[in-house]
């Protein structure tokens, strides 16, 4: 059975290697489902509780990104926010959905393991969408390419 959390965040970002408007500085009202398979235990009838799912989530993930500016590492623009001591992700690599999408897996990973959530949950994916239209479905590291 699979369990899917959704949650939402509004942050900034650009892609400085964009030839187009995105690598002007600019927001998203972004969101992501985190799908974790796992068997609902016979006592409770539960694969886990929702709330402490969503906490796990606060705490890895969204407290960080939201009304963050999402930059890569090598944007000029971090020393500016750094010094304003304002909100601020760095990434590795340009902050695309792509991009992002993968430090999402890599904190709720973490968060797994320290939660000890991850005795019964197993991230299978994460789909992070950046406008309605657009989004990503990363099935983690291993993932395997699709045929076409
Ligand atoms: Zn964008």
């Amino acid at each position: 059975m699979i369990l899917k959390v959704k949650q939402t965040f509004s942050a900034a970002h650009r892609l400085m290697k964009h030839s187009g408007l995105c690598q002007n500085f600019h927001g998203h009202s972004w969101q992501f489902v985190c799908s974790f398979s796992g068997k609902p235990d016979c006592g409770t009838g539960m694969i886990a509780d929702f709330s402490k799912v969503k906490a796990m989530i606060e705490t890895q993930v969204r407290r960080h990104l939201d009304h963050a500016s999402i930059l890569s590492k090598q944007d000029p623009l971090v020393h500016f926010i750094h010094n304003m001591s304002l909100k601020m992700i760095q990434i590795d690599g340009e902050p695309t959905c792509e991009n992002l999408v993968q430090w999402i897996w890599k904190k709720i990973e973490d968060g797994l393991v320290q939660s000890g959530a991850g005795k019964t949950l197993k991230l299978e994916s994460i789909q992070l969408w950046e406008s309605n239209s657009s989004s990503v479905l990363f099935e983690g590291p291993d993932e395997k390419p699709k045929s076409k």
